[in-house]
């Protein structure tokens, strides 16, 4: 059996051991430290906008503590789009609301800007103005930005971004993760970059970011003991991995152009086979391409769920695109807004093998398992 070939594999760029040194060196092994106050100004300064940045343990924990500093709580309403990880819904369940999916449109995949302003009219005529609106950057494609925000101002709702799976992609030169109010970044294994586990929540306004410092810290009230007049979490990151986020940082832009690189592979490799398509950057769009996927029509029998045994038998991981929300059973009383189009996508929609470690050989081999199957359907 050949070597596994990982879906999205952590890729070290080769300076992150020497931070995780000068933590052990200097006994900052702690969740506080330089490296965190370090990797927080890294990410200030690569978002290049007036953001505040609160390095976290994952990216939930940001999306969790974004929604208390909105003021969500029980029997609210937070719009969410379906098409996503459940962690982006999740926090909303944490605080007892009720999150209101929303399907995506064909050009990024993303919220569609149409049914959420349907949702919200709809919402608000049943006395019940949702507290927030959560656009997903999935797999590094910017959602369509200017219409929701638009639509977010019409109606007086804040934005939280999930940028976890978008840091570097942009609109026009703009970062994701700072249209919104409020963002969360992710830096789990999987994602483009890692620090083993962690997140980052970015906020405009510095008051949010400092009281997300204070509840994510356990709300500890200024005083010589224990005081505490708030719940409050353990959500801080770790010195040791921030450690890992700087050295990250340094290799960022390099591994976004490896995995654009990766794109521009499939895309080329496939151009003679009708029957697989790809999501195009619309004008002004830049995507980190943190996955690659492919969207098989399934007219002349081969799916996409053919396509991923294939490449499993030959020892290959590739998965299909997010289950939508609408359709899991854990948010089955959720309402939803939409049509097919996120079903759609998952139906037919398979990620590749997309780490910005991935050898040619690997690409070819992965490629090459896909072309046969199409050959041996053609006899
Ligand atoms: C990874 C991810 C998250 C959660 O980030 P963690 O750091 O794993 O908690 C949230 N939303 C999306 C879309 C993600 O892909």
């Amino acid at each position: 059996m050949d070597d596994k070939i990982w879906l999205s594999s952590p890729h070290m760029g080769g300076n992150e051991m020497q931070y995780v040194q000068e933590a052990f060196v200097t006994n900052w092994v702690a969740p506080l430290g330089p490296n965190v106050t370090g990797f927080e100004v890294d990410l200030k300064l690569y978002l290049n906008a007036d953001s505040n940045v609160v390095a976290l343990c994952s990216g939930t924990a940001a999306i969790h503590l974004a929604l208390i500093l909105l003021g969500v709580s029980p029997g609210d309403e937070v719009i969410c789009q379906s098409m996503t990880f459940s962690a982006s819904a999740n926090p909303i369940a944490y605080l007892g609301a009720t999150p209101v999916f929303i399907d995506s449109e064909p050009d990024t995949w993303n919220m569609s800007p149409e049914f959420l302003e349907m949702a919200i009219r709809d919402r608000i005529s049943k006395g019940r103005k949702p507290k927030a609106i959560i656009p997903v950057h999935l797999y590094g494609m910017p959602a369509k930005m200017s219409d929701i925000m638009a639509i977010a101002e019409k109606y007086g709702i804040p934005v939280l971004e999930d940028a976890a799976e978008a840091l570097g992609s942009e609109i026009n030169g703009k970062h994701c993760g700072t249209f919104g109010e409020m963002a969360c970044l992710s830096f789990n294994g999987n994602k483009i970059i890692t620090t083993s586990g962690g997140g980052a929540l970015v906020a405009k306004e510095k008051r949010n970011t400092d009281r997300a410092i204070f509840l994510a810290t356990q709300a500890r009230d200024t005083a010589p003991h224990y005081q505490h007049s708030q719940i409050g979490y353990n959500y801080r990151m770790s010195n040791i991995c921030a450690g890992i986020g700087r050295g990250q940082m340094e290799v960022l832009d390099r591994h976004i152009a490896l995995r654009r690189a990766n794109f521009e592979f499939y895309k080329k490799a496939f151009l003679g086979v009708s029957s697989i398509s790809f999501l195009e950057e619309p004008k002004g769009y830049f995507s980190n391409r943190w996955l690659s996927a492919i969207l098989v029509n399934p007219e002349n029998g081969i799916t996409r769920e053919t396509i991923r045994l294939a490449l499993e038998a030959e020892n290959i991981e590739s998965r299909p695109l997010w289950k939508p929300m609408h359709l899991q059973p854990v948010f089955s009383s959720s309402p939803f807004y939409g049509g097919k189009m996120s079903e759609e996508l998952f139906n037919n929609g398979l990620c590749l093998p997309s780490g910005s470690n991935l050898k040619e050989e690997e690409l070819e081999r992965t490629v090459n398992v896909i072309l046969r199957v199409f050959q041996k359907a053609e006899v």
